[in-house]
């Protein structure tokens, strides 16, 4: 039995739910214990993306860490699954096990062939968003000049649709980010975006960007960050401030959640030579101290304070899993 100290009610609801996490972070390095995962499956997650690889990661570095990750997941196939559909992914809450996906952030590490995208769906990668909060050949990143979608990335866009995976804009920049949900064919994500409207930084979208992920039937995933959130100790509340904003701006069917959780292990994730304020701009409001996230342990919290804020048990359930698991199966086919 779990150790939540939420209400029965709540209780029953979070271990029935299917609950998604469209976006966490283990440090990207090959020789990792994923089994670290097991607070994210312990707080009543069933599925969980985590990143292979950033802008600023070297393609060499990017493989490296995704035959790491999965060789760890085929050798604990009694917990975990390496989850290619969303069958894989019912199939694995029903036998008690975490599922999880890679995602890519950026578009850097396909090195200018879009024949690059099929191969990283093929290793388990699926979700892309383009742009690394920087401009690149493809498009646009948040904190930048606000260029719009380059030649080679209406390509990206139309190679990621047609490989099968979700097409993400978090960390994209504004115009960049509005094209490509012009031209998706499949619904179009925010895997882990907050409300500008309740905290202005470059990296929470505008009223703008929620509408028009709406229009593609998309999903935007309220992440956990302290600096996104508003609130530097990340509290549930704050969490459910930036929920409670977007289901009244795009409804219930179309916020889920990506918390960004960043599993500190003493082992860096970029290589040492990274200049930190080119890709985290001090002027975007980077640096001055650590960056406090929500952690997994909050998500039965976060079900409870659903309720408490009046969603409704299948808008509870939908805002858990249910949104990102009905785009995962349209996009992921
Ligand atoms: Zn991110």
């Amino acid at each position: 039995m779990n150790d939540w100290s939420i209400s029965e009610n709540a209780r029953a609801l979070h271990q029935d739910a299917l609950v998604w996490d469209c976006h966490s972070c283990l440090p990207l390095s090959p020789d990792i214990d994923l089994g670290v995962l097991a607070r994210h499956k312990k707080a009543g997650v069933d599925f969980v993306s985590i990143n292979v690889g950033m802008d600023m990661n070297p393609l060499g570095d990017v493989m490296r860490v995704l035959a790491g990750f999965r060789t760890w997941l085929r050798a604990h196939q009694d917990g975990y699954v390496l989850a290619g559909s969303v069958a894989d992914v019912r199939q694995a809450k029903k036998d008690g096990k975490l599922a999880v996906a890679f995602d890519l952030e950026g578009s850097v590490p396909l090195s200018g062939e879009t024949e690059m995208v099929r191969l990283f769906h093929d290793l388990g990668v699926r979700q892309i968003h383009l742009a690394y909060n920087r401009n690149n050949d493809a498009g646009g990143g948040c904190h930048d000049d606000d260029i719009g979608l380059t030649e080679f990335g209406h390509r990206v866009v139309a190679a990621i649709n047609d490989a099968g995976m979700l097409m993400d804009c978090s960390h994209t920049g504004h115009r960049t980010s509005l094209d490509i949900m012009a031209a998706s064919a499949m619904p179009v994500i925010f895997s882990h975006s907050n409300a500008r409207a309740l905290v202005d930084h470059g990296r929470n979208i505008t009223d703008e960007q929620i509408d028009a992920c709406v229009k593609t039937g998309g999903v935007i995933g309220v992440n956990g960050v302290g600096r996104f959130l508003g609130d530097e100790h990340a509290g549930t509340e704050a969490v459910l401030r930036h929920i409670d904003y977007l289901v009244e701006r795009a409804g219930p069917d179309h916020v889920g959640l990506g918390i960004d959780y960043s599993y500190e292990m003493g082992v860096p994730s970029i290589p040492a030579d990274t200049d930190r304020t080119y890709w985290w701009p001090k002027n975007a409001g980077y640096g001055g101290g650590a960056m406090k996230i929500a952690a997994p342990e909050q998500f039965p919290e976060i079900t409870e304070g659903l309720l408490a804020h009046g969603h409704g048990e299948a808008g509870v359930r939908a805002i858990l899993g249910g949104n990102f698991l009905r785009v995962a199966e349209a996009a992921w086919g």
